[in-house]
């Protein structure tokens, strides 16, 4: 069993329908794509139905309710595409999305009426030249950040080229790539994909999307290792989802095994305001809660930051919690056990 799961027959066939009415889950499957790659499978408990892999993978009805807040484009991508795979948002960093294709449908995905079979497509070559001439026009783009869809969904080919037709532009410095594979799809990080990140020849960092800390397989570990000791950094990235790592344990768990396994934290994400995802998302207090909970338990090595990323497209902000307090007597500074003290102390 090395296939990946798609679809409500594949999914029943490996006993993770249980319980699920098949009728309404049909409408959920008509309008969101469904993949469960064999490695993440295999973690599934399906004898828990709130098992947090199942809760990440494994559609469910809760996924036909639409919130009025919620909306297909959450963080407002649309309004900042000037050509096909490019959203540039701020000066200095564009995204390239060279796909719309994963390993892997994530229930959460804030771009889910983007991806998958019926989502926007790959580029063509074309359209890639377009969007590489876009960079190399703007000298204020110092950053590429490869995104989709998952690029490591890409051949290491593809991916090669890629690289290469970037490092032609003097002025961009740093290529970042964000992708799930080295977790859900760890055979596809081979020699052939790493050297065709080198060929960049520049500083490229992988950002790593995990979620919980039982993705880390042996075979996830050794995949990240491949990357770190081809002198790759690797940061994370992960969404803060309910019934998967809304607990400061979990989170705790999570950040340490990132860094044991040399990879920077980098941002826990609050969840967007896709659509049918309510279940999932947790509220803001809640999270900072939890990001308090982290400061007094865990190294400031393996501390993420929380963003926001405001609906509309107005960007990325850290969410707290804030720890400084402007008082009559002046400011007040919250330490990790949650006593505040003045600053400056009083003479
Ligand atoms: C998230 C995002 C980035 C990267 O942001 P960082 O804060 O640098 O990680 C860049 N562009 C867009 C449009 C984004 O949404
Ligand atoms: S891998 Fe990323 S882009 Fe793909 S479905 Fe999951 S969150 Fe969305």
């Amino acid at each position: 069993m090395n296939r990946t799961l798609r679809g409500a027959d594949d999914l029943s066939a490996a006993g993770l329908l249980s319980g699920t009415d098949a009728r309404a889950l049909r409408d959920v499957l008509a309008r969101y794509a469904v993949a469960v790659t064999a490695d993440m499978a295999e973690l599934i408990d399906p004898d828990d139905p709130e098992d947090p892999i199942a809760r990440q993978f494994v559609p469910r009805v809760e996924e036909c309710t639409v919130a009025p807040q919620e909306r297909a484009d959450p963080i407002g991508d649309g309004a900042h595409a000037p050509v096909p795979g490019i959203v540039h948002r701020y000066p200095d960093r564009v995204l390239l999305k060279p796909l719309h294709i994963c390993p892997v449908y994530c229930r959460f995905c804030f771009r889910r009426e983007m991806v998958g079979p019926d989502g926007l497509g790959t580029l063509t070559d074309s359209e890639l030249e377009g969007a590489v001439a876009y960079i190399a026009r703007d000298p204020r783009i110092w950053e590429v950040v490869l995104t989709g869809g998952d690029p490591f969904a890409l051949s290491a080919r593809r991916l090669g080229l890629i690289a290469e037709r970037l490092s032609a532009i003097d002025h961009v410095r740093v290529m970042r790539i964000h992708t799930r594979v080295p977790v859900v799809k760890p055979d596809l990080v081979g020699d052939a994909l790493v050297q065709g990140l080198k060929s960049f020849g520049r500083a490229v960092f992988v950002a790593l999307h995990a979620n919980h800390p039982r993705e880390f397989t042996p075979a996830a570990r050794a995949a990240c290792a491949r990357l770190v000791d081809a002198g790759i950094p690797m940061v994370s990235q992960s969404v803060l989802l309910r019934g998967v790592n809304d607990d400061a344990a979990t989170l705790e768990a999570l950040m340490r095994t990132f860094v044991e396994n040399r990879i920077k934290p980098y941002y826990l994400h609050h969840g967007d305001l896709a659509p049918g995802t309510g279940h999932l998302r947790t509220g803001l207090a809640e999270g900072q809660d939890l990001m308090r909970a982290l400061r007094g338990r865990l190294s400031g090595l393996a501390q993420p930051t929380y963003v926001l990323d405001i609906p509309g497209g107005y960007g990325k902000v850290p969410v707290g919690p804030h720890y400084l307090r402007e008082s009559e007597d002046g400011t007040q500074v919250t330490d990790p056990n949650g006593c505040e003290h003045a600053y400056p102390p009083k003479a």
